[in-house]
């Protein structure tokens, strides 16, 4: 089956993935960047992890999201009431009241700890 990379929108032949494999390798090396120089500096924030890895703030901030990565000082906030959360989309309260909402499913890009304004997606 041919897709569109869901990254570089480049078209390649998977079973099932959304993400061709020079993408998901890109993906995996962004990570080994900013986990390992988050072992030598546990509380350096998000511009610091952009400017020292070269990986893209979204990004990261994706890789904390999921739970894969924990910053002392990058935190996220839930999409609906922008309380700070160690991971995910949104925090307990909000993902009680909205159970019909997907998984994963994303409403407002995040709000970077920066204080950069939120951006629609
Ligand atoms: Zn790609
Ligand atoms: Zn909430």
């Amino acid at each position: 089956m041919l897709r569109n990379c869901h990254k570089c929108y480049q078209v390649f032949s998977t079973p099932g993935g959304e993400v061709c494999p020079s993408c998901q390798q890109k993906a995996r090396d962004d990570f080994e960047l900013v986990r390992a120089y988050l072992q030598g500096q546990p509380a350096a924030g998000i511009e610091e992890l952009h400017r020292e890895t070269g990986v893209p703030t979204e990004d990261i901030l994706e890789f904390i999201r999921q739970g894969r990565l924990k910053s002392q000082s990058v935190q996220v906030h839930c999409q609906i009431c922008r309380a700070p959360i160690p991971a995910g989309l949104a925090c307990d309260e909000c993902r009680k009241r909205l159970r019909r909402v997907p998984a994963g499913e994303r409403v407002y890009s995040m709000e970077p700890s920066t204080g950069e304004k939120p951006r629609k997606l």
